[in-house]
């Protein structure tokens, strides 16, 4: 494994801050920018005696701008420049500058020349046993690639001038990292990642605010790293990142987040075995509500109307678990639980689920690799352990050994009541829709990616009545497990509304599935659920935009569904009213469609608001 490091600017807090919440998650090192040197209130030589009291390298020094093929009297100016910059460097204690490629108009393109130039630094930098790095800067005036900055680098032919190669200024570029397997790899000095979603806007911007960790944008970082890796590289990866919500987010958090991601990146690039293997899941096993008596009374009777039954009560805890055929929804009382410790912070609402694996233990394995911290509820005398995860947020994920006994999972823990005929409509969880925070996106891709394997789709904008909801989908290859990630920078957006109420991110909508909704509606509304009401108008709409004929969108009118349709199939569904303002059901059938009814979303967000105006 390389050694992994991070640019100070990735982080949020002084200097100190950044050393101490790099050094605390694990990094070996540290890429220490000049910017966050010059706010630092004490001397390079007291950054680095913090450095080496956490026992963090600094890496190297950056960044040195503008320097090769200037005319007189900027060049000669520029070594000089050089020279401070070197006193810097070992009273910091670090032998790598990094020298990025001009950007200048006043640059002359003269390859000769940049490689004189670069000679000349490199001799005395070695003088003083230092090495200079050369970037090519995506947006450089006349070197913008890391082939053209390697020719120029041969020409000058200094053995302390090697190459810096950074994943965002190669990819950004689309150009093809796979040469640098054949560059020497004592030659590279330094290799910088950086992931970014795709943006159609200028390079300069997109690598300033948009850069984010390698796992979470949309560009080819693993094969970057591959081709880093054949040339024999063995310097560290580092993260060079500038995003303007991690400079905005607790430290450790987007430390933890981006070493996990150098983890992952490497591992994906040299190959399966480099990490436990991701656990197939087949979906959700159990969810779980944190209540306390008077919640749990007032969820359990709303869940009866929904067709589930009391299906079971806990040995030696007050927890109970609500089933419907397959479906099972447990509701934890316990004082002294984790549980407990949910409601206390949250309220009524969804603290754990538990996901049917192959192999929990591999599971956790995989999430020890990755820095996921793994956790387990203090069981009773015979009672099941369940392995678990603590999610990004903290939240429980309970891994369940797939294929086990159905009733000999619950029998260890509960006393199971006898089942009537299930009568229900309900099957199984289709998907949970979980609201976040802005900026914690980044942070909950990662970790279902990297854990699960789930894969992310394109980010959709979503008009709620009061403004913008950013959503984004994640599902596994089988589509067993469906994720949705709502955040949304609007004040009283239904997601926002949702923070505030419950105190930080949480699962919002839990969609359940049916392959008999109009069913389940008669059920339902006889039970005295009182399901969303629909507008006239959308059913007008959804009849031209979709070709239904006039039957069918009676039908649709009458049983107050929504639809959709894409090119492999038909989605309905329907929405409970809101859990005391919290929480939601989404009731859906699914038939080959693939997608999550977002066209419908913003007539279900009016009907919700104006449901809760009408509560008011
Ligand atoms: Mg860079
Ligand atoms: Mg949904």
């Amino acid at each position: 494994m390389l050694r992994k490091s991070i640019a100070t600017v990735a982080l949020s807090g002084t200097l100190a801050d950044k050393l101490e919440a790099a050094a605390r998650v694990g990094f070996d090192g540290v890429e220490v920018m000049e910017a966050d040197l010059l706010a630092f209130d004490g001397s390079p030589a007291e950054v680095r005696s913090i450095a080496d009291d956490l026992g963090l390298a600094i890496e190297v020094y950056q960044p040195f701008r503008d320097f090769e093929a200037m005319p007189e009297p900027q060049r000669a100016r520029n070594l000089d420049r050089a020279e401070r910059k070197f006193d810097i460097m070992q009273a910091l204690g670090t032998d790598l500058l990094l020298v990025c490629s001009n950007t200048q108009a006043a640059a002359i393109d003269d390859d000769a020349r940049a490689a004189a130039d670069l000679h000349n630094m490199a001799e005395a930098a070695a003088s003083r046993g230092l090495r200079i790095g050369f970037e090519a800067l995506s947006w450089g005036r006349h070197i913008r690639r890391w082939r053209h900055a390697w020719r120029i680098l041969q020409k000058a032919a200094h053995p302390a001038l090697g190459l810096i190669v950074d994943s965002f200024h190669t990819l950004a570029l689309k150009d093809d990292p796979a040469g640098l397997a054949e560059v020497p790899g004592d030659r590279i000095f330094l290799v910088q990642l950086a992931d970014a979603p795709r943006r159609d806007m200028d390079v300069l911007s997109w690598s300033r605010h948009f850069r984010n960790f390698p796992g979470q944008g949309d560009l080819p970082v693993t094969e970057f790293v591959q081709a880093v890796l054949a040339s024999g590289y063995a310097g560290p990866l580092s993260l060079e990142v500038f995003n303007d919500h991690f400079r905005a987010s607790p430290s450790r958090r987007i430390a933890r987040d981006g070493l996990r991601s150098l983890i992952l990146a490497e591992a994906q690039a040299r190959g399966p075995e480099a990490l436990p293997a991701i656990a197939e899941t087949d979906g959700i096993e159990f969810l779980e509500f944190a209540v306390d008596a008077e919640a749990g009374a007032a969820l359990a009777s709303m869940l009866e109307r929904l067709g589930f039954h009391l299906a079971g009560r806990h040995r030696s805890k007050d927890v109970t678990l609500y089933r419907q055929g397959r479906l099972k929804l447990v509701l934890n009382a316990e004082p002294d639980s984790a549980a407990a410790e949910h409601f206390q912070l949250h309220g009524p609402a969804v603290c754990a689920m538990a996901l049917r694996v192959d192999d929990p233990g591999r599971a956790v394995a995989r999430a020890r690799a990755l820095l996921i911290p793994d956790w387990r509820e203090p069981a009773g005398e015979g009672e099941r352990e369940i392995p678990a995860v603590r999610g990004p947020d903290g939240e429980l994920i309970y891994l369940v050994e797939r294929g086990e006994g159905e009733l000999d999972f619950w029998q260890d823990d509960f006393h199971l009541l006898p089942t009537g005929a299930n009568d229900g409509a309900l099957i199984g969880v289709d998907h949970l829709a979980i609201a976040l925070a802005p900026g914690q996106m980044d942070s909950f891709l990662l970790f279902w990616r990297s854990l699960f394997g789930l894969q992310p789709q394109p980010v959709m904008d979503v008009p709620d009545p009061y403004g913008l909801i950013q959503s984004r989908a994640m599902a596994n290859a089988s589509g067993a497990l469906r994720l949705t990630f709502n955040e949304s920078e609007a004040k009283e957006t239904t997601t926002s509304r949702f923070l505030s109420t419950f105190a930080g991110a949480g699962v919002q909508h839990i969609a359940l599935a049916t392959d008999d909704i109009a069913g389940f509606v008669r059920r339902a509304e006889s039970a005295g659920e009182r399901l969303l009401s629909i507008p006239p108008n959308y059913y007008e709409d959804v009849q031209a935009r979709l070709d239904l004929d006039d039957a069918a969108t009676a039908e649709l009118a009458r049983l107050g569904l929504l639809y959709d349709r894409d090119a492999s199939g038909e989605f309905h569904h329907t929405y409970t009213a809101a859990f005391q303002d919290r929480f939601f059901f989404e009731i859906v059938q699914r038939r080959g469609y693939a997608g999550f009814g977002a066209a419908n979303a913003p007539v279900r967000m009016a009907a919700q608001a104006r449901a809760r105006q009408a509560r008011v």
